[in-house]
């Protein structure tokens, strides 16, 4: 059977305080919505975690946190662990996404670091990978991909501790997207390679597609055999279109 698809929404730097509210609109149309098919997942700044948790308490919206450090307390100026996002009430964890591997210079070997940092706090790490423009056109994406996989998926990974999502740093935020084949087959090797890595658990890992989901294009993109839910960046952060790709995984 198909893994349940997850929704996820990466907000970024964006969003303040008053940013509630437009979560508050999106508990309300997920509660509306049959839920029995997909879960939903928000993932705002650091600053609203612990408010974002406490509204979305009892609702079928998850809340989780961009980044952590592979380390549980200590002297790491401005960084923040597994443990204090699962203490304020996060769930899972974006780690290695193509922002931070690029602003921060992450490596692969660091984000096996952070994701085994939130999977031994019992949270879901979300191990993002994806390739350049320049490592498609060459012929590399899959190798580039696999390899990021390979180096970046901590022993202990499970179906219910990891997903992964394939995002073409060239599609995020472009409003520009792999063609339908492209996405096939890109997550029918990432499946592959999730069974050789996890055995038959592989097949029930969820393998999330992200680069300019849309409204307008996600009901195609879920479609794909292998693609069990987005990670939306741009379009997570209103509640209506969020809404909308939520109701095409349903
Ligand atoms: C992302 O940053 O994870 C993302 C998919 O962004 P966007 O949807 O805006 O392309």
């Amino acid at each position: 059977m198909a893994p349940r698809p997850l929704i996820a929404g990466n907000w970024k730097m964006n969003g303040l305080l008053a940013s509630e509210q437009e979560l508050q609109k999106l508990i309300g149309g997920v509660a509306a919505s049959d839920g029995s098919q997909r879960e939903v997942l928000v993932c705002p700044p650091f600053t609203l975690l612990q408010a974002f948790a406490k509204r979305a308490a009892g609702s079928a919206v998850g809340i989780g946190a961009q980044d952590c450090h592979p380390n549980l307390s200590g002297a790491h100026t401005g960084d923040i662990s597994a443990q204090m996002i699962k203490d304020v009430g996060g769930t899972s964890i974006i780690v290695g996404h193509s922002e931070r591997r690029t602003d921060h210079g992450e490596s692969s070997d660091l984000v096996k670091q952070k994701a085994k940092a939130a999977q031994d706090e019992g949270l879901t790490a979300i191990i993002c990978v994806g390739e350049t423009e320049a490592e498609r056109d060459a012929g590399q994406a899959w190798s580039v991909v696999s390899d990021q996989v390979s180096k970046s998926l901590p022993s202990g990974s499970t179906a219910s501790n990891t997903v992964i999502a394939y995002e073409p740093v060239w599609a995020i935020g472009t409003g520009r997207t792999p063609t339908i084949d492209d996405i096939a087959a890109m997550h029918d090797d990432l499946r592959t390679a999730m069974v050789g890595h996890l055995g038959d658990d592989g097949n029930s890992v969820r393998l999330l597609y992200g680069g300019s989901m849309k409204p307008g294009n996600a009901t195609e993109i879920l479609a794909v055999t292998n693609v069990n839910g987005g990670l939306v960046g741009g379009a997570s952060l209103k509640a209506e279109d969020f809404l909308a790709i939520i109701s095409a995984a349903s």
